[in-house]
């Protein structure tokens, strides 16, 4: 079993194979599973994860939505037991809980939930975009399920909404797409978070069906911006824009629609303090890192 290959499940790390999941099991046909994306950066302490409880938390709020058990301590347990047998510096780490077994009714209280935590070497998803000059962002015709219809949690299943939109926009030609309501208010990108500056003021976009992102909140603190609903028209005028997510960490945006913005001085000087605090550099940053060898 290589070191990479491993995963860790309701307490056991071994191998992806070993691992196994049911051809009928419940969240493969349904989506009824709750994931989150963290990340593990090389730090001064050796290797720590960036803000895992603030994950963790959101993660037993999916959990909860699911009416399914989820222990926050056992799974912190995991992702350190994982990092520590794979021998990664740096992982893009990806904890899941399911249901697996007790049959395919739609009534969950039967099923029998999985927890399980994998791990993979992942540079920025966006991030060969920024030396293209910077994502190219569509704005896309699929509206973002409303939070009334499903909660704007790491729920599985809602990812397809995500996936939709993100076909429109690779079949388009761009590499991302921004969903926006009915009333011409910008809610988020499929994975990120939307920020503009404006007159060098830093602007989080907000929106009610909108994932309450955690790189969003890191850089509403390391960069003293505002939070606040935005309109399209408003977006279309801004000096720069910028996407936030633990994959693609701060993304430029270089192409939005038709128009072309330069990488602006206020993302790239954001974007700095971001991989400082995110690797421990930063004095913010000493309460968000998890080192793996110490814990
Ligand atoms: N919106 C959506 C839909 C996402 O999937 C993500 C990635 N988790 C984000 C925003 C950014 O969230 P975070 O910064 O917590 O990774």
């Amino acid at each position: 079993m290589s070191r990479e290959n491993v995963v860790w499940v309701d307490g056991v790390v071994c191998s992806t194979e070993a691992a196994g999941v049911s051809p009928v099991a419940h969240g493969l046909h349904y989506g009824t599973g709750v994931f989150e994306g963290v990340r593990c950066y090389a730090t001064s302490q050796g290797p720590a994860v960036f803000r895992l409880p603030e994950h963790l938390a959101r993660m037993k709020r999916g959990a909860d939505a699911l009416a399914m058990p989820f222990d926050e301590a056992a799974v912190t347990g995991g992702v350190v037991d994982l990092l520590r047998a794979n021998g990664l510096s740096e992982a893009y780490v990806r904890p899941l809980s399911y249901y697996e077994s007790g049959g395919l009714s739609l009534d969950v209280a039967p099923l029998h939930a999985r927890h399980l935590v994998a791990a993979m070497p992942w540079k920025s998803h966006l991030g060969s975009t920024e030396e293209r000059g910077g994502v190219r962002l569509h704005t896309s015709s699929v509206r973002r399920t409303a939070a009334s219809a499903v909660p704007p949690l790491k729920l599985c299943g809602n990812y397809v909404n995500a996936i939709l939109a993100k076909l429109e926009a690779t079949r388009a030609g761009y590499d991302e797409a921004l969903f926006v309501d009915e009333q011409g208010y910008v809610c988020e990108a499929t994975g990120e978070n939307v920020f503009f500056v404006k007159d060098k003021q830093v602007i989080a976009v907000a929106h009610p069906d909108a994932l309450p992102g955690i790189t969003r909140a890191t850089v509403l603190d390391l960069s003293g911006g505002v939070e606040r609903a935005v309109t399209l028209e408003e977006l279309r005028d801004a000096d720069e824009i910028f996407l936030t997510g633990t994959s693609a960490e701060l993304a430029a945006v270089g192409t939005f629609d038709a128009r072309r913005l330069a990488p602006g001085p206020v993302t790239r000087e954001l974007a700095r303090l971001y991989q400082a605090a995110v690797h421990g550099e930063s004095e913010l940053s000493r309460g968000w890192l998890l080192p793996i060898s110490a814990s």
